[in-house]
């Protein structure tokens, strides 16, 4: 600028002067080459220009723009406005206008941004004209433009950081951010912080302490470490933080705090961010607990099998070196049934431990089969005396069952549940007790409703008790305090686990008191309901159904002495072995009348077999082929062939040692229903058995055979003498029966033969005469409906199995005479 001003003052005195004023174009206007300079008179007209301007201009040379104003030049006529009236105002005012910004839009389309300055030419004070000099400032511009541009975008940026870090500071609900001064007050904290204090908003904080919010003990703890943190200067990271929250909720806060620190190395506060661990916390203690758990079942498992091994091992050693004793003979004969009697026994303890095994697997899978029932407390307790009064003897311990007057004989509930829970109790005591008592008591527990009571039970032994530390354990599957490999104590270490498990299914409470080396009680408090009836109405047999329990579901014989009492209410059946060798009869009847309901007879030859058959009912026959006399096949033959034969529909097996093709179409051709492969085994047996019920083998009886002595014997309570006075009874009847049918024929009254055919179907159906009885049954339908057609269709049919049923009645009359 002092340059200009120096060339102004020397424009002032030499413009106007043609001498001059080409001097001064010359040498100073036009070597300035970044300089672009006019004068123009006072109508705009330009009198003279720079080399520079004369090319901006698209002129050529400087003196090719006298005479030309600016809308004879390459700007456009917007821009061409604007000169003039720049032009005008300087001139008017007589004053300068400096750094004026004025792009020129060239024709071209370019733009080129000058910055002007306009000086008024003034002599004898008065304005003549203007002189302007420019300078192109357009790369500048470019560039501060862009400079503008990126710094606005910067601040946008800046500010939208500045919002999104104080929204992400203040919303972070994870995470407690605050920030404190060197006196440990806060200067801010966001939201989450606010509120875990109890305060509305973070600015409620600001210049309060940790005291004012948190108790003596925790803030003691937060300022010592914010004090730590600020005399090192160095962060603390992941401080775990026990806080009562504003709410009252324990929690724990994993905190860290970092130190500020100025440009001048000065700590002059902290900045902490804290979350809230208390889940994860809580899931870490709940992994070690499960950890912890999971190792105890390991152990526990693993001792129960090492138990169970043991506990198997020595029975199955005990089956092996008897029956091999016995096998190889290296005992007495009178020895046998002993060691046959501890086989038994062996045997019977492999089954309870496995009874139990598989108990414990049913009880977590689903509810044991118990139907709340009316019984019989005094009964149940006697089945529970008959079963220990034997093993208490035998270990010489007095053994008493008692209860208190109050006691009801007849409740209502779960009679079986409760005498395994006693049983369970009654087996440990005896178990773990050497000498001494074990009584088991029953009280009334506390005062009872009319229509419910709660007893106590209680067992109480003088055994070796159990320490203190171990009464929640032994209710515990698998626990054991003697492990049964140690040669002590067998057992498997289920029982209280199941007793713990049927009680609380009774809503039932059990409890263990013990001393060691003085005893144990075990005390079970169970609620019943009372029956409305005082009295054995449809009470539940208890002895009977605690037999069938043993029977025919896998539940534990808790102890050797459970007797499973005479199947007397089931059906034997009786079954015929006929077979010659010795031996292979010996051992088939063994196997068949091990099987359970097996009635077994034996015949040693086809004619012994026809006898027999002849004489009692059999519903199975085995039957072996090679027989010496009359073979197996003949005697089914004659069996099959002779109506007269009780047992000619019986189903029957045949026993070969050459199942050939040909032996099997021949034992099939006679009518036998199966082959066997000899030797019959148990197995067999028991498939066969399996297979068909035998119930179901009595129904192959063809319904239309003229005599059928199983359905006979079926329909009379199987007694055979009744079967055989029905068949003299219904035979003196015939002859009167088969007048009347053909009479009432003859006179065609169908009211009257409707009313003999029903009452001959009656008396029928005493019988086994299973054709008559479906003729008769026709007749009478036809009778019925007066269907006159039909019964003549009938009558010849009627009439020929009247004869055959007849005859039949004679010839067998003959082996069995009326007896008067
Ligand atoms: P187990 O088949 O081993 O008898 P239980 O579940 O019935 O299994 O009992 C668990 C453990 O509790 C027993 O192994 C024994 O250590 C202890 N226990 C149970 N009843 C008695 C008792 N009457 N006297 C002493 N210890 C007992």
């Amino acid at each position: 600028m002092i340059f200009l001003k120096k060339l102004f003052s020397k424009l002032k005195f030499k413009i106007g002067k043609n001498s001059q004023s080409k001097y001064l174009q010359e040498s100073i206007i036009n070597d300035l080459p970044n300089y672009y300079i006019f004068w123009k008179d006072l109508n705009s007209v330009y009198l003279g220009c720079n080399k520079a301007f004369a090319t901006l201009a698209n002129v050529g040379s400087p003196e090719n723009i006298v005479g030309k104003n600016d809308y004879d030049l390459p700007w456009t006529k917007e821009y061409s406005d604007k000169f003039r009236s720049d032009d005008k105002e300087v001139m008017e005012s007589g004053k300068p206008k400096l750094n004026i910004e004025e792009p020129h839009k060239l024709k071209n389309g370019e733009i080129v941004v000058l910055l002007t300055s306009k000086i008024p030419l003034i002599n004898n004070n008065k304005v003549f004209g203007v002189f302007g000099i420019c300078c192109n400032v357009t790369d500048q511009k470019v560039e501060e433009t862009a400079v503008r541009e990126t710094n606005i975008k910067l601040e946008h940026a800046y500010q939208e950081a500045q919002q999104l870090q104080s929204s992400i500071i203040n919303y972070l609900p994870n995470y407690f951010i605050f920030w404190k001064d060197i006196n440990g007050k806060y200067l801010g904290c966001n939201t989450a912080f606010a509120r875990l204090a109890g305060q509305n908003s973070p600015s409620d904080l600001i210049g309060k302490c940790d005291y004012d919010y948190w108790s003596k003990e925790e803030s003691d703890a937060y300022v010592a470490d914010d004090k730590e943190v600020m005399r090192i200067g160095k962060p603390k990271l992941d401080i775990e933080e026990p806080q009562t929250t504003a709410q009252g909720e324990k929690i724990i806060l994993s905190t860290s705090k970092v130190p500020l620190i100025d440009e001048k190395g000065k700590v002059y506060g902290l900045v902490g961010i804290c979350s809230n661990i208390t889940h994860q916390k809580e899931a870490e203690q709940n992994l070690l607990k499960t950890n912890k758990k999971l190792e105890e079942a390991y152990k526990a498992k693993s001792e129960f099998i090492r138990n169970v091994s043991h506990d198997i091992r020595t029975p199955l050693s005990g089956i092996m070196q008897s029956s091999r004793f016995i096998y190889e003979r290296g005992i007495e004969e009178e020895e046998i049934p002993e060691y046959a009697y501890h086989i038994w026994q062996a045997a019977i303890k492999l089954m309870s431990l496995f009874n139990q095994v598989i108990e414990v697997t049913k009880t977590e899978a689903y509810e044991f089969e118990d139907q709340t029932s009316k019984f019989d407390l005094y009964k149940l307790l006697d089945n529970l005396r008959k079963t220990y009064t034997i093993v208490a003897k035998h270990k010489g311990i007095e053994l008493k069952l008692e209860y208190s007057n109050e006691v009801p004989r007849y409740l209502l509930g779960k009679p079986l549940r409760l005498h395994r829970i006693l049983m369970n109790l009654l087996g440990n005591a005896f178990k773990f007790t050497q000498k001494g008592s074990i009584i088991l008591y029953i009280e009334d527990a506390q005062n009872s409703t009319d229509d419910q009571i709660i007893l106590r039970f209680t067992v109480t032994d003088t055994g070796i008790g159990i320490p203190k530390e171990k009464h929640t354990v032994i209710f515990e599957p698998f626990e054991r305090l003697q492990y049964s490999y140690q040669g002590l104590y067998p057992g498997s270490g289920l029982g209280l686990s199941l007793v713990k498990s049927y009680i609380e299914k009774m809503q039932g409470e059990i409890y263990v008191e013990s001393e060691i080396d003085k005893g144990s009680k075990f005390t079970c408090l169970i609620p019943f309901k009372r029956p409305i009836l005082n009295n054995d109405k449809d009470i539940l047999d208890i002895e009977y159904e605690i037999e069938q329990q043993i029977l025919h579901k896998d539940i534990p014989l808790f102890t050797t002495s459970t007797k499973i009492s005479d199947t007397k209410e089931q059906k034997t059946k009786n079954i015929l072995l006929v077979e010659d060798d010795e031996l292979a009869r010996k051992m088939g009847s063994r196997i068949l009348s091990n099987i359970p309901l097996y009635q077994v007879d034996s015949a040693t030859s086809g004619e012994q077999a026809l006898e027999m058959t002849n004489q009692k009912l059999y519903q199975l026959i085995y039957m072996d082929v090679g027989l010496p006399g009359i073979d197996g096949i003949e005697t089914v033959k004659q069996i099959r062939t002779n109506p007269l034969n009780i047992n000619h529909k019986t189903y029957i097996v045949a026993l070969t040692a050459h199942a050939d093709e040909e032996i099997i179409q021949q034992c099939l051709d006679v009518g036998m229903q199966e082959v066997l492969q000899k030797p019959l085994t148990p197995e067999k047996a028991y498939k066969l058995n399996n297979a068909l019920p035998l119930e179901k083998k009595e129904e192959i009886v063809n319904d239309n055979n003229l005599l059928d002595w199983p359905l006979w014997f079926s329909r009379v309570g199987n007694d055979k003498e009744t079967a055989y006075m029905t068949f003299h009874i219904f035979a003196t009847d015939l002859e009167s029966y088969q007048k009347n049918i053909t009479a009432s024929i003859k006179e065609k009254d169908l009211t009257k033969l409707q009313a003999i055919t029903h009452k001959m179907k009656g008396a029928l159906g005493y019988c086994g005469l299973p054709r008559l009885e479906n003729i008769i049954k026709k007749v009478e339908s036809s009778a019925k409906e007066q269907d006159f057609d039909k019964i003549l269709e009938e009558y010849s049919e009627l009439l020929e199995t009247l004869e055959k049923t007849k005859q039949i009645y004679q010839e067998w009359s003959k082996m069995y005479p009326k007896t008067e």
